[in-house]
């Protein structure tokens, strides 16, 4: 799905804005270069994965795109360059789900998805009716409802996994970044969470940014693939284009087979000798 293609626009209006658009980022961190000039467009509605090996900077990159550190270039969110956004107004176009998410000890999961209408809450101020009714609302969307009580931190991965993606949708963005959602999870759990956020994507028009290790995964639910290799764009494209064994075998050294499946080719890792 692409804003690009609606029927509705003609030739000579202007372009709707992308959800993102990243130009010539580059960040350096601790004097060494993470991001060496990145271009990425990610449409509204689509739902775009950054691949690569470790330390190739995805969550690097997934960070500049949320406005948590700042690089030289240029990166907008819906047509607003991300400076220009005060933080408040910032939290209500983009949403995170980082890498690991720090668990507040103690914290019910109500409070902690809470949190997400930070936001929304005047400063000194206290949550409204309307605050509590959209969480109660996320919570019962995600099949949360009876864990409101409880203390977050005694929630299995999967359920866990799930109250952070309740907070981000609690936060009411549009853009959704999450860094290696399924990462801690089991194969059931991981479908489970993304079949999730693909049917939240449908029902609310979200737009997402991921990153995702699992590269058969990764190309069966996104509908581009961005390859990150040493801080730059190796490849971007359908999922087809980019799991190549040539690309694979290239940039992450593995040694792979790659079968083309119903949602997007299979990526099968063989032993060497
Ligand atoms: P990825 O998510 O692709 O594994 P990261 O974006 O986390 O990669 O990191 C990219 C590179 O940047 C790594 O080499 C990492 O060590 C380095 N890096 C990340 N944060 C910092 C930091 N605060 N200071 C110095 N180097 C950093
Ligand atoms: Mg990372």
């Amino acid at each position: 799905m692409s804003a690009w293609s609606e029927p509705g626009s003609r030739a000579g209006e202007a372009e709707p804005a992308a959800a993102v658009r990243v130009r010539d980022l580059r960040v350096e961190l601790g004097g060494s270069s993470i991001l060496a000039g990145v271009d990425l467009t990610v449409a509204v509605g689509e739902w775009v994965t950054v691949i690569g090996p470790n330390g190739a900077g995805k969550s690097t990159l997934l960070r500049a795109v949320g406005g948590l550190l700042t690089g030289a270039g240029e990166v907008a969110l819906f047509g607003t360059p991300i400076r220009a956004l005060r933080r408040r107004d910032r939290a209500r176009v983009v949403a995170t789900v980082a890498q690991s998410p720090v668990v507040p000890a103690g914290m019910s999961v109500f409070d902690y998805v809470l949190l997400g209408r930070t936001p929304y809450i005047p400063p000194l101020g206290r949550e409204s009716a309307a605050d509590l009714a959209a969480v109660h609302d996320v919570l019962d969307g995600l099949d949360l409802g009876g864990f409101g009580r409880r203390e977050l931190a005694t929630l299995s991965g999967g359920e866990r996994q799930r109250v952070f993606l309740a907070r981000a949708l609690a936060q009411g963005a549009t853009l959704l970044l999450l860094d290696e959602p399924t990462s801690a999870l089991d194969i059931g759990h991981q479908q489970e969470v993304l079949e999730l956020v693909d049917q939240l994507r449908r029902e609310h028009d979200l737009t997402v940014l991921a990153t995702m290790h699992d590269l058969s995964i990764a190309g069966e639910y996104a509908d581009r693939l961005v390859l990150l290799a040493d801080g730059r764009v190796a490849a971007a494209g359908p999922p087809e284009e980019v799991l190549t064994e040539h690309l694979l075998g290239l940039h992450y050294r593995a040694h792979v087979r790659v079968i083309p499946g119903p949602h997007g080719p299979h990526v099968v890792p063989l032993r060497r000798r």
